[in-house]
């Protein structure tokens, strides 16, 4: 008999009605002889409504409360779901996350889950009934309630569905399936019909808001296939699915993300030295905030600046912490900007194609938007721009990688061999902490790390004091194109004189192609070349959400006193540039800092 994992979200169950046709949907399930286990939000606007409501009453209302009050949303739906299926006759049982032991962590409004007791829902579904869990709650083990963070429902069902061992997640929602982009934003996206768990993972993070990334993480961990289908139509849906499943598209980009309320804070005359990088984001990763697109560019006259994203909401308590750090490390200045968003494309093709970083430059060129920061990773290019011009920059860069044309899918060509080092390797991941063990699985969320990755094969190419104004980055990266020179990290941190550098990396063989393509753009007095570099990464999966991972690799870096020269980060690996020498004695520490054997 199948296990199917059913999760229908906020608009899904927003009324009787609604709440109706999911539960016949449940009880279809059933009578084709699954077990099936539910998964509901809270109905439409609910939890909204209930934040809103705590903040006329409180300005800043204490954490705990705010989850014993949200979790009420969610409890209210599965009654009210288990009272359908009852109606229509066939048994079933609601409970709350506490109620089935979905124990969490403390920390409130963003809990992790720790493990799941399978028992009371395995002995329900062994009994006929259709279970119904509420989703986006657990409890701390000193029984306060807590909620995972907002979509958080996902990420129960997937965990579901993950420690029942279940066929596949079905994730019921207001949209036919996983787009191209944000179909409420860019009315021509394109739904896409399957995708891997990385680039889901990385859409997810990068504002993708129809899956709660940590649920994605779930899913490649444990090998869960989700199904995103539309609750109220019959559609096929899209599969989120691993990577050799998912369909193989020539195309270079498979989706777009706009995150829309981000800050960027920024330290300033940032010594350079080990062990800087460590301070800031260790103190960072103690107060549990999350940071995005940490970018760190090289060093002129021993200074240089280190800048990150957060969520706007996080912004005051992050300032704080910063301008600590600011000073333990003996940094000039913090500058921040809370009125800017992150624009970013992704695709698994990025890692066979040149020219990738140029369309998007480009795209964002010709209508002059100007770009604040710019970070990479093998999958996935991210700039900030200013708040303003976001959605439009999100449309510009969809329609530049033809992303609404339908069937520009193609065979994906076979890997160039100087890329091959750049490839992601597919190892399974290998857990730090524990994992399953019979009916209860330890620390489901800790942090994953599959491996640790020395590339000295490239070299880095910097263009000193570049203009900040739109079209430069353009104007280098079609040249480099021309060129046929393959960039792997771009950085380009903020600029706060009106001047930035721009840092990239190509194959050591391309270097002198690089930079006599680079000179010609912009001049060749302003092009550094540094022919021979390390490239150390951290693999794994959920590294932006853990804050911790960042720090440790930093800390393990600088306790071998190696600096680092350029930082950037994603969903699937964290990488730095250093110097060449360093790359052997960086990769030993950070295996041992990872707990990993060398192979
Ligand atoms: P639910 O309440 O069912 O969890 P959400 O509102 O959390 O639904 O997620 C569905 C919404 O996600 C869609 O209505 C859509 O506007 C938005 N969305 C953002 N990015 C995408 C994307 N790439 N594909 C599909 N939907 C997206
Ligand atoms: N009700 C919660 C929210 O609105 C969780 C969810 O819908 O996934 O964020
Ligand atoms: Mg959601």
């Amino acid at each position: 008999m199948g296990l199917v994992v059913q999760k229908f979200g906020g608009t899904s169950v927003a009324d009787a009605v609604k709440i109706r046709a999911a539960a016949r949907r449940a009880i279809q399930a059933h009578e084709q002889g699954n077990r099936v286990l539910v998964v509901v939000s809270a109905r439409g606007h609910t939890t909204d409504e209930l934040i809103d409501l705590a903040k006329e009453i409180h300005e800043r209302p204490p954490s705990r409360e705010m989850d014993m009050l949200l979790s009420t949303g969610e409890q209210i739906s599965v009654a009210l779901m288990a009272m359908a299926i009852h109606a229509e006759g066939v048994p079933a049982i609601s409970f709350t996350g506490a109620q089935i032991g979905i124990v969490t962590d403390s920390y409130h409004t963003k809990a992790r889950i720790r493990n799941i007791s399978t028992e009371r829902m395995e002995q329900a579904l062994a009994e006929g009934k259709i279970v119904i869990v509420a989703g986006f709650q657990g409890v701390d083990e000193h029984y306060n309630i807590t909620t995972l963070g907002r979509g958080g429902s996902d990420t129960t069902a997937v965990a579901l569905a993950a420690v029942l061992g279940a066929d596949a997640c079905e994730i019921y929602t207001d949209v036919d399936g996983v787009y191209t982009t944000d179909p409420r934003i860019v009315k021509d996206a394109r739904k896409i019909d399957r995708i891997s768990f990385d680039e889901m993972l990385e859409l997810a993070s990068l504002g993708a808001g129809v899956m709660h990334s940590r649920s994605i993480e779930f899913a490649k961990k444990f090998g869960v296939p989700i199904h995103v289908r539309h609750s109220g139509r019959p559609d096929a849906g899209s599969w989120i699915v691993a990577e050799g499943d998912a369909r193989r598209l020539g195309a270079r980009v498979t989706g777009a993300a706009l995150a829309k309320d981000e800050a960027r804070i920024t330290l300033t005359g940032v010594p350079d030295k080990p062990g800087v990088v460590r301070t800031v984001f260790g103190k960072i990763a103690q107060a549990n905030l999350v940071v995005d697109m940490i970018v760190q560019n090289v060093a002129t006259d021993g200074q240089t600046e280190v800048s990150f994203t957060v969520a706007s909401d996080d912004l005051e308590d992050t300032l704080k912490v910063a301008k600590e750090a600011a000073k333990a490390v003996g940094a000039t200045g913090v500058t921040h900007d809370a009125e800017v968003s992150k624009v970013s494309v992704v695709g698994l093709g990025m890692r066979t194609h040149t020219g990738v970083a140029t369309t998007m430059f480009h795209a964002l060129a010709s209508a002059g938007i100007n770009i604040e920061m710019i970070t990479t990773s093998e999958i996935k290019i991210s700039v900030l721009v200013k708040e303003n011009v976001a959605k439009q920059a999100l449309q510009l860069v969809h329609q530049a990688f033809e992303l609404d044309v339908p069937g520009n899918d193609r065979p994906l060509e076979s890997l160039p061999e100087w890329t091959a080092t750049l490839a992601l390797r597919n190892s399974p991941a290998r857990p730090i902490a524990t994992t399953a063990d019979g009916n209860s699985t330890g620390g489901m969320e800790d942090l994953v790390v599959s491996g640790v990755e020395l590339d000295d094969t490239q070299a880095r190419i910097t263009l000193l004091d570049v203009p900040d104004r739109p079209g430069y980055a353009a104007k280098v990266f079609d040249a480099i194109a021309e060129a046929d020179v393959f960039v792997d990290m771009i950085v380009q941190n903020v600029s706060a004189t009106g001047r930035t550098h721009l840092s990239f990396t190509v194959p050591r063989e391309q270097l002198e192609t690089a930079r006599a393509a680079a000179g010609k753009a912009v001049g060749a007095e302003n092009v550094r070349v540094e022919p021979k570099i390390a490239k150390l990464s951290v693999l794994g999966v959920g590294m932006r959400t853990h804050t911790g991972v960042a720090t440790r690799m930093f800390g393990a870096l600088a306790d071998a006193n190696i600096n680092i020269t350029l930082i950037n980060t994603s969903e699937v690996r964290i990488n730095v540039v250093t110097d060449f020498a360093a790359g052997e004695a960086g990769l030993r520490c950070l295996i041992a800092a990872f707990d990993l054997t060398a192979d």
